[in-house]
């Protein structure tokens, strides 16, 4: 009795394999410190699990408009920025109306208009992994697009796509989704726009700084538009424990999360100059906490290398464009110099079977 659309579905793929040093979710690497902690643990023996949570997540809001330097009215919260892609996937124009992405990217876009059988296109990236404007302004009067995502900067290539294609896009009359996970990383934003316009929403999370076990996604955009979308809201969706770990983590935990902020972009930079090293290794510039990478030798075999020396990485090889090509995200120092030996030691073994075959 399901339906095809379902049943044709790709689930979401994560690394599941066991290893050492976890390099594969673009978590942050660093774990709150204790004493944010205990504050935690206070606040949770307070929670009354009887009952249900405050469904608009009023207190929880207010630190979050000031944490993003807006209103509460501009917010609407998800269980993750994956259920506010859900929701603007299934708020924006006829579900007949196609969904512009560019390739490759984040999955959720597109799984999220198969499973509502909406039209996609899909338009491969450029060289640059910028997007290629000719053939997505062709693309997009050629079908119908009402409804385009863009990851800014991207997952998994690492780049901010030029800001006056993304517009020119918009021009066309496209509603305009500009996904900014990675913002704390590169610190482009268009959040100006989205509060400015009625065609533009920003998302925001907190997975990427720390919180990724709290599963608390934003969508910031003009009030109107924010209210109407808060309408199609699961009741409850942020769990009571999530409110308040949130708030608290936000409140009194700002100064761990800058710095967390700062080790990675540092780190991000000392991974990157380490790696160039490699004469084997291409890497591609980052503005986010993760780097994409490409080496002569098939993915799948130096994923495997790496994870035989303790380290996992992403495969991103399936992805168009992105033949033979490796993510791996930054890790504390320890853990990145573990995966610069794993990733000598692999390249020295790869390179060596391959003389012998
Ligand atoms: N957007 C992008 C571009 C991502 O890379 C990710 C996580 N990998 C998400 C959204 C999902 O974020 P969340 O944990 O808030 O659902």
């Amino acid at each position: 009795m399901l339906s095809d659309r379902i049943k044709k579905l790709k689930a979401y793929k994560t690394e599941k394999s066991k290893a050492k040093v976890r390099l594969s979710s673009n978590e942050l690497p660093y774990d709150l410190p204790t004493e944010l902690k205990e504050k935690i643990s206070e606040e949770i023996k307070k929670v009354p699990l009887n009952r249900y949570p405050d469904p608009s997540c009023g207190e929880l809001k207010e630190v979050l408009a000031d944490f993003f330097g807006v209103k509460p009215d501009n917010l609407v919260l998800g269980n993750g920025s994956d259920e506010l892609i859900y929701y603007l996937s299934i708020a924006v124009g006829d579900l007949e109306g196609a969904v512009y992405i560019p390739v490759p990217t984040f999955p959720m876009y597109e799984i999220s208009a198969d499973i509502l059988g909406r039209p996609k296109v899909l338009v491969e990236l450029d060289e640059g992994f910028d997007i290629d404007l000719e053939n997505s302004l062709r693309a997009l009067e050629e079908n119908g697009v009402i409804l385009s995502y863009y990851a800014y900067p991207n997952n998994p290539t690492g780049n901010l796509f030029s800001r006056e294609k993304i517009r020119e896009i918009r021009k066309k009359g496209v509603f305009t989704v500009v996904d900014e996970a990675y913002y704390h990383y590169s610190k482009e934003s268009f959040l100006k726009e989205a509060l400015e316009r009625e065609d533009t929403v920003v998302l925001r999370t907190l997975s990427k700084i720390g919180l990724a076990g709290l599963r608390v996604g934003v969508l910031i955009a003009k009030e109107e538009i924010a209210r109407e979308i808060d309408k199609m809201r699961i009741p409850f969706n942020i769990t009571y424990p999530s409110q308040v770990i949130a708030r608290v983590v936000l409140t009194e935990g700002r100064e761990f999360i800058e710095s967390a902020i700062r080790s990675v972009v540092e780190e991000r930079e000392r991974l990157i100059a380490e790696m160039e090293r490699f004469e084997e290794v291409e890497v591609f510039p980052s503005r986010a906490n993760f780097i994409l990478f490409r080496t002569p030798f098939e993915a799948k075999k130096l994923h495997s290398e790496l994870l035989k020396r303790g380290v996992l990485v992403r495969d991103m090889s399936y992805l168009p464009r992105l033949d033979r090509c490796l993510r791996v995200s930054v890790g504390k120092r320890e853990e990145n110099d573990l995966f610069l030996e794993a990733l000598e030691e692999s390249l020295h073994f790869l390179t060596m079977s391959e003389k012998s075959t």
